[in-house]
């Protein structure tokens, strides 16, 4: 049974202030950011912030949607102390896109809709007591609604992952301090949708579809139905549990808001939004592979992060490729994940990454070297030529001086010599591990290696 999923995503834009007044988005006390606008008092009049439906446009110009002609809100009617005028003000008859695409491992995924909304307020629930923080309500949200064109739990993740790189790359979103919810619906072929609420990061996508398509295959297994319903994630738990029974999207008794004016959505703003959409990461890895002759597998790894994307193409411009490709890659992200540090908190002079790979490529320095002064670039600056010259870590390559040391091991570990004559190939590394302690690790092993072949065979 195919797994049938539509994701739904909230995406708050990272803009100063709310969607409908000038209130701060970015207040610490509770309760400190609010006005008559955004508590909902009777006769207060919204004012829709030009950047959040300028970042709306970026977004679904992005996913190649067609654009409404008019940017219209809705009252969506509930009744929830979480937004006290008793409607969320958002947009329902004409979405600000419609009809797009994000395409992910060679997938299209359609986009239904992408609209701008009010977040409402927050509830803090402390025992028996609820509290409630306006501060969040009126946040300005952008909602994508997917076709259900997804098929697993993972195919979800990676749409999600997709869609925050596109998202960093338009700069509508900040990782730092914006918040990413999903409601997920999903059904088996065949039978009922379930819908999940409130799921946030890639992973407890990932951990909330997985669970709920082995739930319903297992009710289905029984001889049971799935029942069309709501229900929630228990991050700590691991399972999705029942909230309520789907109500219908009519139920809300949308109605346009009469108090925002329909905005016209001119050639000439679209054209003017347009210009400000970079290049997208897809777009990027299309033009390194071109460009830098790079492999598509490096292209993408480093297009996935803008901030890699970036220092990728100042380092290129001063080395080859290909060999920064590989370092920025594999070995700076490794030690930015052994060392725990987040890309975008990393502190790297390129001058000084540039010239330690310079090191590298004019095979002054070995790799594990270089790696070891990556690691110390990673702590604090310097100059890594001068830390070289000042310790003597220049590679050797001379033949001879190499062919003395590898004596000096053999000469000096005769068991490891007989066993490796009698057939045991792990004696050799224990040798050549010798050597490269006599060289403190500036001879190139595959050069040791040879050397003491030759030697031990001879
Ligand atoms: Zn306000
Ligand atoms: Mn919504």
């Amino acid at each position: 049974m195919k797994p049938i999923i539509g994701l739904e995503i909230h995406v708050q834009l990272n803009t100063d202030t709310k969607l409908f007044c000038s209130c701060t988005t970015q207040a610490k006390k509770p309760n400190s950011a609010c006005c008559p606008v955004c508590l909902g008092m009777p006769g207060s009049k919204p004012v829709l912030n030009k950047l959040a439906l300028d970042y709306g446009l970026r977004l679904a110009l992005a996913l190649k949607c067609k654009i409404a002609k008019q940017a219209i809100f809705s009252r969506k009617t509930y009744f929830y102390p979480d937004m006290s005028k008793n409607y969320q003000i958002t947009q329902y008859e004409i979405p600000l896109g419609f009809d797009g695409y994000l395409e992910v491992n060679g997938k299209k995924i359609r986009i239904k809709r992408i609209h701008l909304e009010e977040d409402p307020a927050s509830l803090i629930h402390k025992g028996s007591i609820v509290l409630i923080d306006y501060n969040r309500s009126g946040i300005p949200l952008v909602e994508i609604v997917t076709q259900p064109d997804l098929n697993s739990a993972s195919e979800a993740r990676d749409f999600l992952k997709k869609l925050v790189t596109v998202l960093n790359y338009l700069g509508v979103y900040d990782e730092n301090k914006c918040v990413v919810k999903t409601d997920a619906n999903i059904s088996l072929e065949g039978h009922a949708r379930v819908e999940i609420k409130n799921i946030s990061g890639f992973k407890e996508i990932e951990n909330a579809l997985a669970y709920e398509i082995e739930r319903q295959k297992h009710l289905l297994k029984e001889g049971q139905e799935v029942t069309r319903e709501t229900r929630g994630w228990d991050a700590d738990k691991g399972v999705t549990f029942f909230q309520r029974s789907k109500e219908l999207e009519e139920e809300y008794g949308y109605i346009v808001d009469t108090d925002l004016v329909p905005i016209g959505l001119s050639k000439d703003l679209l054209a003017k939004v347009k210009e400000q959409i970079p290049e997208l990461a897809h777009e990027k890895v299309e033009r390194f592979i071109k460009q830098y002759k790079i492999k598509r597998d490096d292209a993408e790894a480093l297009a996935s992060e803008l901030l890699l994307a970036d220092l990728f193409e100042k380092v290129a411009k001063e080395i080859n490729p290909i060999l920064a490709a590989r370092w920025l890659r594999i070995e700076l992200v490794r030690v930015l994940h052994y060392n725990e540090i987040d890309l975008h908190k990393l502190e790297i002079d390129e001058a000084h990454l540039i010239e330690l790979l310079k090191l590298v490529e004019s095979k002054q320095i070995t790799e594990p070297t270089a790696k070891r002064l990556l690691e110390m670039l990673i702590e604090k600056p310097f100059s890594p030529k001068e830390y070289v010259e000042k310790h003597g870590l220049k590679m050797i390559s001379s033949s001879q001086e190499i062919e003395k040391l590898c004596k000096e091991a053999i000469e000096a570990n005769p068991k490891a010599v007989e066993d490796y004559k009698a057939g045991n190939e792990k004696a050799l590394h224990f040798i050549a591990g010798y050597v490269m302690k006599l060289t403190k690790g500036k001879a190139k092993p595959q050069e040791v290696y040879k050397i003491l072949d030759r030697l031990l065979k001879g």
